[in-house]
Protein backbone atom coordinates (compact mmCIF):
# COMPACT_ATOMS: atom_id res chain seq x y z
CA UNK A 1 0.00 0.00 0.00
CA UNK A 2 1.40 3.35 -0.97
CA UNK A 3 -0.49 4.42 2.50
CA UNK A 4 3.22 3.08 4.07
CA UNK A 5 5.02 4.80 2.30
CA UNK A 6 6.53 8.45 2.67
CA UNK A 7 4.87 10.17 -0.01
CA UNK A 8 2.99 12.93 -0.13
CA UNK A 9 2.99 14.39 -3.58
CA UNK A 10 0.96 13.17 -6.72
CA UNK A 11 0.56 14.11 -10.62
CA UNK A 12 -2.47 13.23 -12.54
CA UNK A 13 -1.64 13.83 -16.61
CA UNK A 14 -5.02 13.42 -19.02
CA UNK A 15 -6.16 14.93 -22.12
CA UNK A 16 -9.35 16.39 -21.33
CA UNK A 17 -10.97 18.48 -18.50
CA UNK A 18 -13.42 15.76 -17.16
CA UNK A 19 -10.92 12.71 -17.73
CA UNK A 20 -9.38 12.18 -14.32
CA UNK A 21 -12.74 12.64 -12.47
CA UNK A 22 -14.17 9.33 -14.40
CA UNK A 23 -10.57 7.53 -13.99
CA UNK A 24 -9.36 8.45 -10.78
CA UNK A 25 -10.93 11.17 -8.94
CA UNK A 26 -12.09 8.81 -6.03
CA UNK A 27 -8.16 8.12 -5.87
CA UNK A 28 -7.11 11.95 -5.73
CA UNK A 29 -10.02 12.99 -3.12
CA UNK A 30 -7.89 10.31 -0.98
CA UNK A 31 -4.63 11.76 -1.20
CA UNK A 32 -6.07 15.16 -0.53
CA UNK A 33 -8.16 14.02 2.51
CA UNK A 34 -4.78 12.69 3.85
CA UNK A 35 -3.03 15.97 3.01
CA UNK A 36 -1.12 15.45 0.10
CA UNK A 37 -0.22 17.78 -2.74
CA UNK A 38 -2.01 17.04 -5.74
CA UNK A 39 -1.58 18.58 -8.92
CA UNK A 40 -3.69 18.06 -12.19
CA UNK A 41 -2.13 18.44 -16.08
CA UNK A 42 -4.12 18.87 -18.30
CA UNK A 43 -2.55 18.42 -22.26
CA UNK A 44 -5.91 19.33 -24.15
CA UNK A 45 -8.08 22.61 -23.45
CA UNK A 46 -11.32 20.83 -24.05
CA UNK A 47 -12.13 22.97 -26.93
CA UNK A 48 -14.33 20.39 -29.09
CA UNK A 49 -16.61 18.94 -26.36
CA UNK A 50 -19.97 20.34 -27.92
CA UNK A 51 -22.12 19.86 -30.55
CA UNK A 52 -24.05 23.21 -29.57
CA UNK A 53 -23.79 25.45 -33.21
CA UNK A 54 -23.48 28.97 -31.40
CA UNK A 55 -20.80 27.64 -29.10
CA UNK A 56 -16.50 28.49 -30.44
CA UNK A 57 -13.46 26.90 -29.44
CA UNK A 58 -12.65 30.36 -27.42
CA UNK A 59 -15.67 30.11 -25.60
CA UNK A 60 -15.72 26.57 -24.78
CA UNK A 61 -12.02 26.26 -23.73
CA UNK A 62 -13.04 29.07 -21.15
CA UNK A 63 -16.07 27.14 -20.12
CA UNK A 64 -14.20 23.71 -19.56
CA UNK A 65 -11.05 25.43 -17.65
CA UNK A 66 -13.07 27.11 -15.45
CA UNK A 67 -15.30 23.86 -14.89
CA UNK A 68 -12.31 22.20 -13.94
CA UNK A 69 -10.51 24.37 -11.76
CA UNK A 70 -13.67 24.30 -10.11
CA UNK A 71 -13.78 20.55 -9.79
CA UNK A 72 -10.03 20.98 -8.31
CA UNK A 73 -11.31 23.03 -5.32
CA UNK A 74 -13.59 20.10 -4.85
CA UNK A 75 -11.56 17.55 -4.41
CA UNK A 76 -8.85 19.71 -2.92
CA UNK A 77 -6.21 19.95 -5.33
CA UNK A 78 -3.12 22.29 -4.95
CA UNK A 79 -3.02 22.82 -8.71
CA UNK A 80 -4.31 22.68 -12.01
CA UNK A 81 -1.94 23.48 -15.07
CA UNK A 82 -3.10 23.23 -18.71
CA UNK A 83 -0.54 23.08 -21.54
CA UNK A 84 -2.89 24.72 -24.10
CA UNK A 85 -2.76 21.64 -26.66
CA UNK A 86 -5.48 21.44 -29.01
CA UNK A 87 -8.86 19.14 -28.21
CA UNK A 88 -8.82 16.33 -30.92
CA UNK A 89 -5.66 16.62 -32.32
CA UNK A 90 -3.26 15.80 -29.62
CA UNK A 91 0.23 13.31 -30.42
CA UNK A 92 2.43 11.72 -28.12
CA UNK A 93 5.02 14.74 -29.69
CA UNK A 94 8.41 15.58 -27.80
CA UNK A 95 6.62 18.64 -27.58
CA UNK A 96 4.42 17.35 -25.32
CA UNK A 97 6.76 15.37 -23.67
CA UNK A 98 9.24 17.98 -22.66
CA UNK A 99 6.02 19.99 -21.07
CA UNK A 100 5.16 17.28 -18.78
CA UNK A 101 8.75 17.07 -18.21
CA UNK A 102 8.63 20.47 -16.90
CA UNK A 103 5.36 19.84 -14.84
CA UNK A 104 6.94 16.32 -13.05
CA UNK A 105 10.19 18.65 -12.50
CA UNK A 106 8.46 21.73 -11.26
CA UNK A 107 5.66 19.77 -8.79
CA UNK A 108 7.96 16.64 -8.12
CA UNK A 109 5.56 13.69 -7.78
CA UNK A 110 5.93 10.40 -5.97
CA UNK A 111 3.02 9.09 -8.10
CA UNK A 112 2.07 10.27 -11.51
CA UNK A 113 -1.45 8.80 -12.43
CA UNK A 114 -2.05 8.71 -16.60
CA UNK A 115 -4.02 7.45 -19.14
CA UNK A 116 -3.37 4.02 -20.94
CA UNK A 117 -1.63 4.60 -23.77
CA UNK A 118 -3.27 1.63 -25.68
CA UNK A 119 -6.35 1.13 -27.89
CA UNK A 120 -8.54 -2.24 -26.23
CA UNK A 121 -11.00 -3.59 -27.73
CA UNK A 122 -12.48 -5.22 -25.52
CA UNK A 123 -13.29 -2.18 -22.51
CA UNK A 124 -14.91 1.40 -23.23
CA UNK A 125 -14.78 2.65 -26.56
CA UNK A 126 -14.45 6.21 -24.95
CA UNK A 127 -11.08 4.79 -23.48
CA UNK A 128 -9.54 5.22 -26.99
CA UNK A 129 -9.93 8.57 -27.94
CA UNK A 130 -6.98 8.81 -29.83
CA UNK A 131 -5.82 11.95 -27.34
CA UNK A 132 -5.95 10.01 -24.50
CA UNK A 133 -3.42 7.41 -25.45
CA UNK A 134 -1.54 10.71 -27.06
CA UNK A 135 -1.28 11.25 -23.35
CA UNK A 136 -0.56 8.21 -21.91
CA UNK A 137 2.46 7.61 -24.77
CA UNK A 138 3.57 11.19 -23.49
CA UNK A 139 3.68 10.55 -20.01
CA UNK A 140 5.10 7.37 -19.64
CA UNK A 141 8.00 8.37 -21.72
CA UNK A 142 8.13 11.96 -19.73
CA UNK A 143 8.52 9.94 -16.66
CA UNK A 144 11.27 7.33 -18.05
CA UNK A 145 13.58 8.30 -19.20
CA UNK A 146 13.08 11.87 -19.80
CA UNK A 147 12.46 13.15 -15.95
CA UNK A 148 14.90 11.63 -14.20
CA UNK A 149 18.22 12.08 -16.77
CA UNK A 150 20.09 15.86 -16.33
CA UNK A 151 21.45 15.46 -19.75
CA UNK A 152 18.23 15.43 -21.93
CA UNK A 153 16.99 18.95 -21.43
CA UNK A 154 20.30 21.18 -20.26
CA UNK A 155 17.87 24.52 -21.09
CA UNK A 156 15.26 23.10 -17.93
CA UNK A 157 18.50 23.04 -15.67
CA UNK A 158 19.38 26.44 -16.76
CA UNK A 159 15.65 27.28 -15.51
CA UNK A 160 15.86 25.64 -12.38
CA UNK A 161 14.20 22.48 -12.73
CA UNK A 162 16.30 19.58 -11.81
CA UNK A 163 15.90 15.97 -12.84
CA UNK A 164 13.47 14.56 -10.63
CA UNK A 165 12.34 10.59 -10.37
CA UNK A 166 8.55 9.42 -10.19
CA UNK A 167 8.38 6.72 -7.46
CA UNK A 168 5.43 5.05 -9.28
CA UNK A 169 3.32 5.37 -12.20
CA UNK A 170 -0.33 4.49 -11.61
CA UNK A 171 -1.99 3.91 -15.57
CA UNK A 172 -5.77 4.16 -15.66
CA UNK A 173 -7.26 1.22 -17.08
CA UNK A 174 -9.89 -1.21 -16.26
CA UNK A 175 -8.45 -3.87 -18.82
CA UNK A 176 -7.07 -7.59 -17.62
CA UNK A 177 -3.48 -5.49 -17.59
CA UNK A 178 -4.99 -3.99 -13.91
CA UNK A 179 -3.13 -4.87 -11.32
CA UNK A 180 -4.07 -2.67 -8.34
CA UNK A 181 -7.22 -1.91 -6.21
CA UNK A 182 -7.73 0.87 -4.63
CA UNK A 183 -10.15 1.56 -2.04
CA UNK A 184 -12.57 4.65 -2.05
CA UNK A 185 -14.16 5.57 0.94
CA UNK A 186 -17.68 7.33 1.05
CA UNK A 187 -16.30 10.71 1.53
CA UNK A 188 -14.08 10.26 -1.09
CA UNK A 189 -16.66 9.16 -3.32
CA UNK A 190 -18.94 12.27 -2.13
CA UNK A 191 -16.27 15.10 -3.43
CA UNK A 192 -15.59 12.85 -6.91
CA UNK A 193 -18.93 12.49 -7.53
CA UNK A 194 -19.21 16.59 -7.24
CA UNK A 195 -16.11 17.27 -8.60
CA UNK A 196 -17.42 15.20 -11.93
CA UNK A 197 -20.76 17.34 -11.59
CA UNK A 198 -18.79 20.16 -11.93
CA UNK A 199 -18.33 19.47 -15.68
CA UNK A 200 -21.85 20.59 -16.22
CA UNK A 201 -21.12 21.28 -20.39
CA UNK A 202 -20.27 18.14 -20.36
CA UNK A 203 -22.10 15.71 -17.95
CA UNK A 204 -25.35 14.77 -17.08
CA UNK A 205 -27.10 13.03 -13.61
CA UNK A 206 -26.52 9.91 -16.05
CA UNK A 207 -23.06 10.34 -15.96
CA UNK A 208 -22.57 10.36 -12.71
CA UNK A 209 -24.19 7.08 -12.38
CA UNK A 210 -22.76 5.83 -14.70
CA UNK A 211 -18.90 6.36 -12.91
CA UNK A 212 -20.18 5.88 -9.33
CA UNK A 213 -21.35 2.42 -10.80
CA UNK A 214 -17.88 1.53 -12.22
CA UNK A 215 -16.31 2.53 -8.41
CA UNK A 216 -18.52 0.51 -7.28
CA UNK A 217 -18.09 -2.63 -9.52
CA UNK A 218 -14.46 -2.58 -9.40
CA UNK A 219 -14.67 -2.05 -5.26
CA UNK A 220 -16.94 -5.15 -4.69
CA UNK A 221 -15.22 -8.12 -5.32
CA UNK A 222 -12.71 -7.00 -3.36
CA UNK A 223 -15.21 -6.29 -0.46
CA UNK A 224 -14.89 -1.94 -1.07
CA UNK A 225 -18.06 0.00 -1.04
CA UNK A 226 -15.95 1.42 -4.42
CA UNK A 227 -12.55 1.76 -5.51
CA UNK A 228 -10.45 2.66 -8.99
CA UNK A 229 -8.75 0.13 -10.76
CA UNK A 230 -5.05 0.87 -12.25
CA UNK A 231 -1.70 -0.95 -13.67
CA UNK A 232 0.79 -0.12 -11.15
CA UNK A 233 4.09 0.45 -12.30
CA UNK A 234 7.49 0.70 -9.54
CA UNK A 235 10.38 2.64 -10.62
CA UNK A 236 13.39 2.23 -8.92
ZN1 LIG B 1 -11.20 12.56 -22.65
Amino acid sequence: MENDKDYKNAMVVVAHPDDAEYGCSGSVAEWCIKGWDVVYTLCTDGSKGSDDPNMTTSKLTEIRYAEQIEAGKILGLKEVEFLGYSDAFLEPSLELRKDIVRMIRKHKPDILVCQSPYRSLNTSYAAGHPDHLAAGEASMSAVYPSSRDRLTYPDLLEEGLLPHKVRELWVMTSGPEADYVNEITEEGMSRAKNALQAHSSQVSEESILRMTQWKKEAGEPHGYSYAERFKKILLK
